[in-house]
């Protein structure tokens, strides 16, 4: 579809497929940048100070020289699922090691005011059944989440050899001794036979090179640090220390939702800078039936877990146990949808039929979150610039019920960019079409570094086997097998968004990446190696299954207002996640490694 900065005419009154193209393409236009993901600015050099850690002091230790068996870089979700099932497997030596104060990676540096899982608690928050937890809440707040994280490190005593504030600066294979060497910032130098690096994903703040992003006098600071030295109060609100503050915030992602409503109710005056609007559904929130629990079987997590990425991925259109917004945006607007529209009609719909009946769910869908805003915001102007126009999954999916009536507060103003963007910063304020909004704070909730190469995200080189750098081997994006290892990398595991099947509940795809990790350690112990390393032909395979793989993704999004999912308007790139996530499907790629480990040929994988 060409770019096109010609608005469409008047909506029509019913729907009218080839406005609708029309209105999505202006959207995209004006929202698509030239200067795509570099519009973004490393958090490195003057800009260092916003990845500090506002909520740990960092106290002093002695450099650690010694030997482990396992160093795990990175102490977030992932990392605590994969060492909690390499401990129930027996496998031991296991040393956690983080930038952070503590374990929780997103879920440590994430604090902001009304911090929440937007996934099902009873699914996202993982080990359930295993700490014998059930959250309060259908969807728990950070703190509670972060609590069952340092829960699972203690059950499974990760903490007692961790190294925290720790940052890795280098990691070296010796081949001579067949150990990792990885040194840190705090002088240590640890021989490991095995280390899985897991960066994290929501973990590195993504600031916009704004102009003037330097000279802004206020205080400024980005959502994942948040500073509660200057804003009063905590996760749960009381932001009292900004009731004579005039505050910006910058973004409404998911994030943006959920800090809005607790700004709007404690800032003297909230200015919202928003770029492209969110499609903001319903989230309904509750809290835990008891009796809902005590009916719970064990193994109830796992069904359950299964159960909603199979809806969401349109694999199940029965049986939904989650019964939320995901996967009722899922019935709407995805496979579910097609299978439950033909069951209906009876026959399977022609490919041109489900092109058209897709575009039109997704429009009736779209219609029902713009109705709501229209019954929430009272101020037609502002309702107007609160609605989105893009396909449904074009961005990720939003909930907040406290978001929009926001908006009706005297002390709230939507500054809308029409897709363009903070014009520049200035001393004391931020101008938008040529007006200068005053403002003593400015938060940016402008989301993480997702799609950078990984050893820019990770903030260190791994140097293997000859002296090859990681940097320079994936310098075309990642080459791994099965997402999890890469040829001249022995014994060194990634965890994480690399070439792998990603299920909108990520502990689902943490699950199954350990799953498959504890298989492959397992194995080096059981047949006697002491290298495990992925084969360069299988790699070169996996590679070009992801490429051909993505390419629907690409499609798809080719229309869509750019966001952080499609690498800011360039899916192609394979660095960012189209690219990296297995097109196949989640279930597909959890399937397709499960057979893989009942062959038990290690088919691609050289155990020396
Ligand atoms: P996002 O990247 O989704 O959003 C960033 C926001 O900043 C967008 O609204 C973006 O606008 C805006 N922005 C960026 N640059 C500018 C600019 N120059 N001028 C004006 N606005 C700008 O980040 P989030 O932190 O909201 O969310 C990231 C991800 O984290 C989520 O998608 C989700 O996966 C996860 N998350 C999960 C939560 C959970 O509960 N589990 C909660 C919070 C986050 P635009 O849309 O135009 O790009």
């Amino acid at each position: 579809m060409p770019e096109t900065l010609t608005p469409p005419g008047p909506k029509p009154e019913g729907f009218d497929p080839d406005w609708v193209r029309a209105k999505h393409a202006y959207e995209r236009a004006k929202r698509l940048r030239r200067d795509g993901i570099e519009q973004f600015v490393e958090v490195t050099a003057e800009f260092s100070h916003w990845e500090d850690d506002p909520y740990v002091e960092r106290t002093s230790r002695d450099p650690v020289n010694d030997e482990v068996e396992i160093l795990m870089i990175g102490a977030g979700l992932g990392s605590l699922i994969a060492a909690a099932r390499m401990r129930e497997a027996g496998l031991d030596g296991i040393r956690l090691l983080d930038r952070a104060g503590g374990v929780g990676g997103t879920w440590y540096w994430n604090r902001y005011p009304g911090i929440q899982c937007d996934i099902e608690s009873y699914i996202y928050m993982p080990l359930l059944e295993e700490l014998g937890y059930i959250p309060t809440q259908k969807y728990a707040y950070g703190a509670e989440i972060r609590e069952h994280l340092t829960a699972i490190a203690h059950k499974y005593d990760l903490v007692r050899d961790a190294l925290f504030h720790t940052t890795v600066t280098e990691m070296v294979w010796d081949e001579a001794s067949e150990r990792w060497i990885v040194h840190t910032d705090r002088g240590d130098r640890i021989r490991a036979r095995i280390v899985v690096v897991s960066p994290g994903s929501l973990v590195r703040p993504k600031l916009p090179g704004i102009p003037g992003i330097n000279e802004f006098e206020g205080h400024t600071f980005h959502t994942g640090r948040w500073d509660y030295s200057y804003t009063g109060g905590d996760e749960s609100g009381e932001l009292t220390g900004l009731q004579d503050k005039s505050v910006g915030v910058v973004g409404t992602g998911a994030t943006g939702l959920q800090v809005v409503p607790h700004l709007g109710r404690w800032a003297e005056q909230l200015y919202v800078f928003q770029r492209t609007p969110n499609a903001v559904d319903e989230r309904g929130n509750k809290p835990t039936d008891p009796d809902w629990a005590a009916t719970l079987e064990p193994g109830w997590q796992r069904e359950r877990m299964e159960n909603f990425t199979r809806y969401t991925a349109g694999m199940e259109s029965h049986t939904d146990l989650v019964d939320d917004g995901w996967t009722r945006v899922a019935s709407e607007v995805t496979k579910t949808a097609i299978q439950q529209e033909n069951e209906r009609r009876g026959a399977p719909m022609t490919p041109e039929e489900i092109g058209e009946f897709l575009f039109e769910a997704d429009y009736r869908s779209m219609e029902r979150v713009r109705a709501r805003i229209d019954s929430i915001v009272t101020d037609k102007a502002t309702a107007e610039a609160l609605k989105p126009w893009y396909k449904r999954l074009c961005k990720r999916v939003g909930f907040h019920d406290d978001f929009l009536p926001t908006f009706n507060r005297d002390n709230v103003e939507l500054v809308d960019t029409d897709g363009r963007g903070i014009e520049r910063l200035t001393r004391d304020g931020v101008v938008v079409g040529g007006t200068e909004y005053k403002v003593d704070a400015l938060i940016f909730a402008t989301g993480y570094d997702v799609s950078s190469s990984y050893t820019r995200r990770a903030g260190f080189d791994i140097i293997g086997r000859d002296g090859i750098h990681l940097s320079d081997k994936w310098k075309s994006g990642p080459r791994t097998f099965h997402g999890l290892q890469s040829n001249g990398f022995p014994n060194c595991f990634f965890l994480g968004y690399t070439q792998t099947g990603i299920a909108n509940n990520y502990t689902h795809t943490a699950e199954e990446r350990a799953r498959h990790l504890v298989y492959l350690l397992q194995q080096r112990v059981e047949r006697g190696a002491t290298t495990i390393e992925a084969d360069l032909e299988a790699e070169d395979g996996w590679v070009s299954t992801m490429k051909e793989l993505s390419k629907p993704g690409q499609a798809f999004y080719a229309d869509c207002t750019p966001s952080y999912l499609d690498n800011e308007g360039d899916s192609g790139n394979p660095d960012g996640l189209v690219a990296a996530n297995y097109g196949g499907g989640p279930i597909q790629f959890f399937e397709l490694l499960a057979r893989w480990r009942d062959s038990g040929q290690m088919d691609g994988v050289t155990l020396s």
